[in-house]
């Protein structure tokens, strides 16, 4: 069975100081889908020589994880656990922040002396409460270690982060067993997937115009989904960028404060006073 589409929902533009910034999630509209908590859209954004790079300098996590994809650009990420790591154009950053971390997201020394285009999307995804206060952990891959399967005759690209596609397998072991990926697609090109029935799935268009399950969806938009069913199938009206994911929900309380994803609003006033006592590390750009 189709999933059944329950509604779209714009991303709202929400600037990061300089930076160009759409967030699909939460908003008005949508507060979280059940294991996906956070989607912000950021550029295309064209860095003249000599700028300061993306905003988003040493800050603290506790309770989820992050996937940042880099579509254009680059991402220098810096962290209290696990050192440094430069990401380009292609790649992505996974990160387990678990029982804590602070961590910075800068741009590269080249980029900021250089300049050029900056697109990256970040999701934020729950992690149950057996899982909140496991180690921190970072992953940083490249474009050439994330599998591109060629689909419908080379008119469809998955990029498959976590999770299973046909006999194909993401890099990623996701602990809560997410899928994860973004598609590109030509105009007139088809892809098509089935999930586990009561996955909740994550499905934004980055840029471009597709119809999934009978409803047409364009940039910035968010597509609500059913959670019975499991089929989805979409066409590309446009050349066109998505961002596919899909997980099961965990059903537990969500108490979010800032950087800290937690079940209890106790647990947020203790991950409050475990990072101000600084048991979170610290870190110097
Ligand atoms: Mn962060």
């Amino acid at each position: 069975m189709q999933k059944q589409i329950n509604q779209i929902h714009e991303a709202i533009y929400d600037p990061i100081a300089d930076l160009s910034t759409w967030r699909a999630m939460p908003t008005r509209s949508i507060n979280n889908l059940d294991p996906f908590l956070f989607l912000n859209h950021h550029g295309p954004q064209n860095y003249g020589p000599n700028n300061n790079g993306l905003p988003f300098g040493p800050h603290p996590h506790r309770g989820f994880e992050t996937l940042t994809f880099v579509l254009q650009g680059d991402i220098t990420h810096k962290d209290s656990v696990t050192g440094e790591s430069v990401i380009t154009a292609g790649g992505i950053q996974w990160m387990t922040a678990g029982k804590g971390l602070i961590h910075a997201e800068v741009s590269s020394d080249e980029f900021k002396q250089k300049g050029g285009m900056e697109e990256v999307i970040q999701l934020w995804m729950n992690l149950p409460s057996k899982y909140k206060m496991v180690d921190p952990k970072y992953m940083g891959l490249q474009k050439e270690s994330i599998p591109s399967i060629s689909l419908d005759n080379g008119k469809v690209q998955l990029n498959l982060v976590s999770g299973t596609y046909q006999s194909h397998e993401g890099p990623i072991d996701s602990i809560t067993n997410l899928f994860t990926s973004t598609i590109n697609m030509s105009k007139g090109g088809q892809f098509e997937d089935s999930m586990p029935e009561g996955s909740q799935v994550l499905f934004y268009v980055i840029n471009g115009e597709v119809e999934v399950n009978g409803i047409t969806a364009k940039e910035h938009q968010l597509v609500e989904m059913g959670l019975e069913g499991e089929k989805i199938e979409v066409r590309a009206l446009e050349d066109s960028q998505l961002i596919y994911c899909y997980g099961t929900p965990f059903k537990e309380p969500i108490v979010a404060h800032g950087p800290f994803v937690m079940n209890t609003q106790q647990e947020i006033r203790e991950a409050i006073y475990d990072y101000q006592s600084g048991k979170l590390g610290s870190l110097s750009l």
